[in-house]
């Protein structure tokens, strides 16, 4: 399996619950490196274009708020099939669905309140990367 890079976003209700630490602890656990870090408190612009995606969806709204309420971490992990292994330490998006031990079952508040956000193909990875770091804040 090839090492691949992900990325992942600490969301506000980690950030306000002081869980960063608990957060990145269980990706490094996962097998995951975290080669790239930052704390940032994301504008409404930047907000809605990172999930534009989901802009007719009945909770986009909602989600734009929730993701501009507090600071959040966005981060680049490295790792041998990044993407997957994100999503499976992630566990589903609603916590009352995620599998025991995922970062979503012990920690996640809501479907909303997720804790964690992480990129769904090495293609969006790639995107979403790039709409928070330059290359030279990644550092392997
Ligand atoms: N979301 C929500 N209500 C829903 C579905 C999703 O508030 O019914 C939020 C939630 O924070 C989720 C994000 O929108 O993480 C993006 O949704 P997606 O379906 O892409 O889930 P993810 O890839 O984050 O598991």
């Amino acid at each position: 399996m090839a090492v691949t890079r992900t990325f992942s976003i600490i969301k506000p209700d980690a950030t306000r619950r002081n869980l960063t630490g608990a957060v990145t602890r269980m990706l490094e656990e996962a097998g995951l490196r975290v080669v790239a870090s930052k704390r940032i408190h994301m504008t409404k612009e930047q907000a809605e274009g990172f999930y534009a995606v989901h802009k007719e969806r009945p909770f986009f709204g909602e989600l734009v708020e929730f993701m501009m309420s507090e600071p959040v971490v966005v981060q680049v992990l490295e790792g041998e099939d990044a993407v997957t292994r994100n999503r499976d330490i992630m566990g589903a998006t609603n916590p009352a669905d995620a599998a025991e031990g995922t970062i979503r079952k012990e920690l996640a508040l809501s479907i909303g309140e997720n804790t964690v956000h992480g990129s769904d193909s090495e293609e969006n990875a790639a995107i979403e990367i790039a709409y928070f770091f330059k290359p030279e804040e990644i550092v392997g």
